[in-house]
């Protein structure tokens, strides 16, 4: 007896309703669910926090046969598992922390009928134990989480993902495949799509606008993120956070400052509460297990509200009530930031979402990228290519920092949703663009003046040189080197530091400068740069007159700083 779709939906809303006590779909779940169950491939585009597991394990308990899901991280598939059992989906997983005998008793328990869901390690899949356990196994469903590890495209490339594709296609019976993530530009889709072997697949991709999360920006020194940060966790210390950084280094000393600082701060401001005690702890891929998991569930049973993490913290991590989300540093792409800041307010509730930045921020990030580690399954050519569109995504998350449109905007249009953010023209849950005011200078003189400079080192310098040089400075290798004799030597010796650097900065994000990669950064003309000799050639550079660094959670109007 077949059963039409109308009551394969009623059966999944029932699903829903019996195992999960939720009373509807969210945006997407239903289609998804729908394709499935109707034996359809799928790929799944959804923001961190949308509920994808449920368009899994809803069909799981529906199918006939096993649904086998690839997850990436290990340490996360006990309690992924757990949570599956306690509300009565059984489940079970398979990876490499387990002994041969264990692995044997959950085949022998699949085999039995006493799974539905099974959690596997992508290395696992190229074991041949695992593909003789498969191959005798009424397996009806593939789903493939985080299913942008698959694609050199995209931040979280994993070697093991590439054999994804060909144990779908050593299985007797090809199953039906549903992938999911929650970043995927086209580019990272169409290779998802072909790496896996989607057929036909139906693609849904729903809301990135997350109108619950407030979106700020705030270009401060280096030395003065650390205190900003310590103050803003003072204002907030009965909330949960959590604090990213590039390196596992500073993720240790900014746990420790906030330890230090925060109770003296609080002290000093009278706080009803006393502060919990510790505030942060630090959590990077390079500690301990038994720490990490430590830090990771106290964070999570809020025994501690803030977790000052490297990007290895966080997927997976099902915390609904982190309150707000800080980047010490501006991350590679808006693909991991908006993962990152995106585990902000799964809840609903608002949440607020702040990237702190500067210029040494994005030297760093190109630096990295430049000395990058090199895949030995590429060629040189094919490394040259992803590391061009690498640069590419580093742009377009400098192009956040910069913008002074809204960011709502700017991150929903480059996911590839048209328009307007969701809930219309305006943006719903604020940003720090729009609530604020921008004063705009003409900077035109300064901007003609570096262009010319560039010209006088004949393009082979970097920025530092030529702000150095536009200054008039008197230092030992502007001397040495003769760069004193160039015509703009001291031409703009009226103007701030800063100024000169931050024009020449903005010059190379509207194009008429570039910056060649490479061990050695050099100031070259970019696409526009003729239009700088241009005597109508006009200039300005918009500076913010933002709210002042908020210690409410939203700001009601703007100041000026
Ligand atoms: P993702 O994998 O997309 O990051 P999860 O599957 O972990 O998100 O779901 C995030 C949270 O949303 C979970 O707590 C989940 O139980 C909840 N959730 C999922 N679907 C629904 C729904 N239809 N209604 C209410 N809550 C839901």
């Amino acid at each position: 007896m077949t059963i039409s779709q109308e009551e394969l939906d009623a059966q999944a809303l029932a699903t829903l309703r019996r195992y999960f006590g939720y009373e509807d779909f969210r945006p997407g779940q239903g289609a998804l669910i729908h394709a499935i169950l109707e034996g359809r491939d799928v790929l799944g585009v959804m923001p961190t926090g949308s509920g994808k597991s449920l368009c899994y394990q809803i069909p799981s308990l529906l199918l006939h046969g096993l649904t086998i899901v690839i997850s990436p991280l290990i340490s996360l598939m006990k309690d992924q598992v757990d949570g599956a059992n306690e509300i009565g989906i059984p489940a079970a997983f398979i990876n490499g922390s387990q002994s041969i005998d264990e692995q044997e008793d959950v085949f022998a328990a699949v085999n039995a009928g006493r799974v539905r869901l099974l959690y596997v390690a992508p290395e696992r899949l190229e074991t041949q134990r695992f593909m003789n356990f498969a191959t005798h196994a009424d397996i009806a469903l593939v789903a493939v989480d985080e299913a942008h590890c698959v694609s050199q495209w995209g931040q979280d490339f994993r070697s093991s993902y590439l054999g994804i594709g060909d144990f779908i296609n050593a299985l007797p019976d090809r199953p039906t495949v549903a992938a999911f993530t929650a970043t995927a530009t086209e580019r990272v889709r169409r290779d998802i799509i072909s790496m896996l072997g989607l057929r036909d697949p139906e693609v849904v991709v729903t809301g990135f606008d997350r109108t619950n999360l407030y979106f700020d920006i705030l270009k401060l020194g280096t030395r003065d993120k650390a205190n900003w940060i310590a103050r803003y966790v003072a204002d907030h210390a009965d909330e949960s956070g959590i604090i990213y950084c590039a390196t596992r280094k500073q993720t240790e000393e900014l746990a420790e400052t906030i330890n230090t600082l925060v109770p003296q701060l609080r002290a000093a401001s009278d706080a009803a509460t006393p502060s919990p005690s510790p505030i942060a702890v630090a959590y990077h891929a390079g500690l301990p297990p038994a720490q990490r998991e430590r830090a990771q569930r106290d964070f999570v049973t809020d025994a501690v509200p803030l977790v000052v993490a490297t990007n290895a913290f966080g997927m997976g991590i099902d915390k609904s009530n982190v309150r707000y989300v800080i980047h010490h540093n501006m991350p590679e792409s808006i693909e991991a930031y908006y993962q990152e800041a995106g585990r902000a307010g799964r809840d609903g509730e608002p949440s607020r979402c702040t990237l702190l930045w500067n210029e040494s921020d994005i030297v760093t990030r190109r630096r990295l990228l430049d000395n990058g580690g090199a895949n030995e399954r590429l060629t040189e050519d094919e490394q040259e290519q992803v590391r061009r569109w690498k640069r590419h995504l580093l742009d377009a998350m400098v192009g956040y920092c910069r913008t002074t449109a809204c960011l709502h905007r700017y991150m929903t249009r480059y996911f590839g949703e048209d328009g307007d953010t969701a809930s219309g023209a305006h943006c719903v849950g604020g940003c720090v663009n729009c609530d604020s005011t921008f004063s705009t200078t003409d900077v035109s003189r300064v901007a003609r003046t570096i262009s010319r400079c560039v010209h006088d080192l004949a393009q082979s310098y970097g920025s530092g040189k030529i702000v150095a040089v536009l200054r008039g400075s008197q230092a030992k290798d502007v001397l040495e080197r003769g760069l004193d004799h160039v015509p703009t030597f001291g031409a703009l010796a009226d103007v701030p530091q800063s100024t000169v650097r931050d024009v020449l900065n903005q010059m190379v994000s509207d194009g008429f400068l570039t910056i060649t990669e490479g061990r050695l950064p050099i100031v070259m003309f970019g696409a526009r740069a003729a239009e700088t000799i241009d005597p109508a050639f006009h200039y300005e550079m918009k500076s913010i007159s933002r709210p002042k660094p908020a210690a409410s959670q939203r700001p009601s109007s703007p100041t000026t700083e």
